[in-house]
């Protein structure tokens, strides 16, 4: 699910939310959309080294070597002392303060941090109140087996549900995944919150479909073609329950092995496509690496090279200093890409001060929210609140009080949100068809989530996003 490549040009000027959307439009341009065919060409064996995951258990000196490498400096904080001195008075930074979250980027999720560092952040009672009824609409949809689905027709409410996910697969894993990272994302675990019992059912649905060879575990019931995508997405979502302080006994193991399988799965030119050891594309690699950051966070092995390999990929695919592109067959620089490549370059400890940075955030800034395109805004949200200052207030008070406006109020689908797609982006009319109802509204609840899910990377609590 998520972002498919469009073949073909146009990079012609966003949809913005002030000038609005129309379906008719939408649905035109659907036809003129050509999905990007599978890879099914066997990666050389030049290149980028493929990790051996037999290697990957001794590599915890490696491990060290990352966190000491040059440019992983920590850039000069802009948000937010204000910010730390939330954290430090509430406590959590020290052993035995009553939170259960390990001192991290993810503190702000600690139902004690989250509504002061949220309040400071740019959250609003509305919004707040807008990730409430999402997650009571995504706890309604949740199946007998612990997962999603993103065809209600499959799910529990047998398609009472307009804009049902579109096509025969139910991308069952991606959908648990998102749901998973939803709850997560405002503190909700295994053990605790309101929602502790969707969390651990979802966690157990995901780990009792694992399958393992090898060392490498692998969704098995992912068959779709995005099944990178769908790795990476549950991959992350397992990983920060266990950052979260989750029972270590049952998911380090499941963990560690899917860790490895996206070790294992990395093509020659450090990222990942569809299928394992297929040519990268940004968007898939983008959730593979959100894996392996919160699995190194998770004191799990994450090989040095398979980082290095990913700061290449981020290298040969960019274009005029700060935009990205997909992939290498189709290198048209888009918003979308260029906020999912500033982001990582940040996590990589890319300075704020540094040109390529400054020129992405002013680009993204002037784009604007988009009034459609779900993934672009989830994003590009989180490298404006990385950036933080002026670009970021002014992206949050159109993006939070926009995403609050649209959210469905009344009947079964309150809670949910719905949106065609943007037509400067085909990519997303695609996405959201595909994805449906439940991926839109699991993207704008992770958008809304943005001021206590991460905390900024230059905050000393947020460490954690150096590799
Ligand atoms: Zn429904």
């Amino acid at each position: 699910m998520a972002i498919w490549t469009w073949s073909g040009t146009g990079n012609g000027p966003r949809q913005s939310i002030q000038s609005g959307f129309s379906t008719s439009d939408a649905e035109v341009l659907l036809e003129t959309v050509v999905l990007q065919s599978t890879v099914d060409e066997q990666p050389s064996e030049t290149g980028i080294a493929t990790p051996d995951i037999s290697s990957a258990v001794e590599l915890s000196e490696t491990h060290l070597t990352i966190l000491d490498a040059p440019g992983t400096q920590l850039p000069q904080p802009q948000i937010a002392t204000t910010l730390s001195d939330v954290v430090r008075l509430s406590g959590s930074e020290s052993k035995g303060s009553g939170s259960s979250f390990i001192p991290s980027a993810l503190t702000g999720r600690s139902p004690k941090n989250r509504v002061e560092i949220g309040k400071l952040n740019g959250s609003s009672g509305p919004s707040e109140q807008a990730v409430d009824d999402a997650l009571a609409y995504i706890a309604r949809h949740q199946r007998n087996n612990g997962s999603w689905t993103m065809r209600f027709e499959d799910g529990p409410c047998k398609g009472d549900c307009d804009h049902s996910g579109v096509g025969l697969d139910p991308h069952e894993i991606a959908a648990t995944g998102l749901a998973l990272l939803c709850f997560m994302g405002r503190g909700h675990t295994m053990q605790e919150g309101e929602y502790s019992e969707q969390v651990s059912r979802g966690i157990y649905f995901l780990i009792q479909n694992l399958s393992t060879q090898s060392g490498r575990a692998t969704w098995l019931t992912s068959v779709s073609k995005h099944e990178m995508y769908e790795h990476g997405i549950a991959t992350l979502a397992i990983c920060e329950a266990l950052q979260m302080k989750g029972d270590a006994e049952l998911l380090s193991k499941p963990c560690q092995e899917t860790i490895n399988h996206i070790i294992y799965a990395q093509h020659n030119d450090g990222g990942w496509g569809y299928h394992p050891k297929t040519p990268g594309d940004l968007s898939i690699v983008g959730w593979q690496f959100m894996a392996l950051k919160s699995a190194f966070n998770a004191k799990l092995i994450v090989n040095a090279a398979t980082i290095r390999g990913v700061d290449a990929f981020l290298r040969q695919h960019s274009k005029n200093e700060f935009m990205f592109f997909y992939t290498t067959e189709d290198d048209v620089p888009t918003a979308c890409m260029t906020s999912i490549g500033t982001l990582m370059r940040m996590y990589r400890g890319w300075s704020k001060t540094d040109p390529a940075i400054l020129k992405a955030i002013a680009y993204l800034a002037k784009e604007g929210p988009s009034s459609s395109d779900v993934y672009f805004n989830y994003y590009a949200t989180q490298a404006l609140f990385q950036y933080g200052g002026k670009p970021w207030t002014e992206w949050n008070n159109v993006m939070r009080d926009y995403l609050v406006r649209t959210q469905e109020k009344n009947g079964h689908m309150a809670g949910s949100w719905w949106y065609p797609g943007d037509r400067a982006n085909p990519a997303s009319i695609i996405a959201n068809q595909t994805g449906g109802r439940l991926y839109i509204t699991t993207m704008a609840c992770l958008t809304l989530e943005v001021y206590y899910r991460y905390l900024p990377v230059n905050e000393a609590v947020s460490r954690d996003f150096q590799f």
